[in-house]
């Protein structure tokens, strides 16, 4: 859960931020629903977990979701994408993939930046994304 520079941990523990500008913040991507071949692989998990960031996100005050309003909440930092479209197999979701801009990478968290990483200031993100370590840290100390 971190963006390119940054990811992991503040106050709630260590932090590697080159590593995890290394990695370009692999744990963003949320919502890797192909498999090698391109295929959708998601129909067994990706709603449901579509649904448990959304919350998160919005628990968190970063967006504000309601039956007609998807958009920036008190960080005034809006997604770049919504997930439960833009993973649709559907026409609609060919649709609304297509208008998005090219450089969004839907497999990634809505507010992950391809190049800059999360463009939450920290104290906005889900606190998830402030306690998580990958493994990668072990050999790192
Ligand atoms: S909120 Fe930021 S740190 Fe958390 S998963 Fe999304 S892009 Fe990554
Ligand atoms: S926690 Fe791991 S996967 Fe996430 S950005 Fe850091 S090194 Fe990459």
């Amino acid at each position: 859960m971190t963006g390119a520079a940054t990811a992991c941990v503040d106050e709630h523990g260590p932090r590697n931020d080159e590593l995890c500008a290394r990695c370009g913040g692999l744990c963003c991507c949320l919502y890797l629903a192909h498999d090698e071949n391109g295929d959708y692989i998601g129909d067994e998990w990706l709603p449901q977990y579509i649904d448990l960031w959304l919350q998160r996100l919005s628990d968190c005050g970063a967006l504000v979701i309601t039956d007609t309003r998807y958009e920036a909440g008190a960080a005034g930092i809006a997604p770049l994408h919504d997930p439960r479209i833009s993973h649709l197999p559907t026409p609609e979701g060919a649709a609304y993939r297509a208008s998005l801009p090219e450089w969004v990478d839907v497999m990634k968290c809505q507010f992950c930046h391809p190049e800059s990483g999360c463009m939450l200031p920290r104290d906005s993100r889900a606190p998830i994304c402030g306690e998580f370590a990958c493994d990668l840290w072990e050999d790192v100390g």
